[in-house]
């Protein structure tokens, strides 16, 4: 006998969403998705009527659902793609990112297509590269430098573009765990920056916003699966060469989350009401943004030089792996 799914009781349940122990059928997963998101969205005005929106596009299933379900709640000429390689030897996402391409097109968004290469002078590769050969030994992992320059790059092309908001498919599991590696760290500042409702005021800093953050990881890889999208996830090489504490979070959060469905939901929830009343205070008020010495960017009111130019700081005076 066929499943039926719990909140239509018409079509058959295809996905057991562990968290609330509902069996559920394509569409009703869909929605029941699509309206987490639009609470996050109003809960924290994170777009606002008119805005024009940038979408970072990683490729990946998180990105796919995020562009779907923007693309079906603003019109599509408010929101443009942006597409960027990492540049990694043996993690070539071509393939990947030629169909999001075509996605792109189906649904009359705009896309463009970049990389750390071309827009900053270094990829990964060449950073790690650049650490491996100089004197001054390891500065940073291959992860700290990549996710600071994807958010410079999708920063700039947002400021260039006139746009008004950055997005980005951070998925629920990526958010505890960023809250998590904050708490463990003892960085109450950072903690707070996380809160959706933060905000630094810089005019060169575009407001990024995170629509998929109530939503599990394995959810959006059950819908991205069910809306078509075929692509395995595969993980960047960088990770099993030197895992970060971003991976042993992870591996206790995943564990703690099938001893006891739905524990990150409800810290996530948790930790934002709990932050909610902080950061109305206004502790980020007064903080006005410096901007970098060397190149101009918005960094941390206690930075002369901001972290992507110290971190690339070395390669630029010798000149190396420039092209
Ligand atoms: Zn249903
Ligand atoms: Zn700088």
């Amino acid at each position: 006998m066929e499943l039926r799914c719990s909140i239509c009781g018409v079509k058959r349940a295809v996905a057991y969403q562990r968290h609330s122990g509902l069996k559920l059928c394509r569409d009703c997963l869909y929605e029941d998705v699509k309206k987490r998101v639009i609470d996050q969205i109003n809960r924290y005005s994170m777009i606002l009527p008119g805005d024009r929106v940038l979408i970072g596009l990683s490729g990946g299933k998180d990105s796919f659902v995020l562009l779907n379900i923007l693309a079906e709640l603003y019109s599509p000429s408010k929101l443009i793609g942006l597409m960027i390689e990492e540049g990694i030897y043996g993690y070539n996402r071509g393939e990947v990112l030629e169909y999001m391409e075509n996605i792109c097109r189906e649904l009359g968004v705009e896309c463009i297509r970049t990389s750390l290469k071309k827009d900053l002078g270094y990829s990964v590769d060449d950073y790690m590269k650049y650490q491996l050969a100089s004197n001054s030994g390891y500065i940073a992992s291959a992860c700290t430098y990549c996710g600071i320059a994807r958010r410079r790059i999708l920063n700039s092309y947002a400021r260039m573009l006139g746009l008004d908001k950055v997005a980005t498919g951070h998925n629920l599991d990526d958010e505890v765990q960023t809250y998590v590696i904050n708490i463990l760290r003892g960085d109450f500042m950072r903690l707070l920056q996380l809160h959706p409702l933060s905000s630094v005021h810089s005019t060169k800093l575009i407001k990024r916003v995170k629509p998929i953050r109530m939503v599990y990881e394995y959810e959006t890889a059950l819908l991205a699966y069910m809306m078509g999208y075929r692509f395995q996830e595969v993980e960047c090489p960088y990770i099993s060469i030197r895992p970060t504490l971003r991976v042993k979070v992870r591996e206790m959060l995943v564990s703690l989350e099938m001893w006891s469905p739905g524990v990150q939901l409800r810290f996530l929830e948790f930790i934002d009401t709990t932050l909610e009343s902080v950061v109305k205070m206004g502790v980020f008020k007064s903080i006005e943004l410096s901007h970098c010495r060397l190149c101009g960017e918005p960094t941390s009111p206690n930075r002369v030089i901001c972290k992507f130019c110290e971190l690339i700081d070395g390669m630029r005076t010798s000149g190396s792996y420039r092209q």
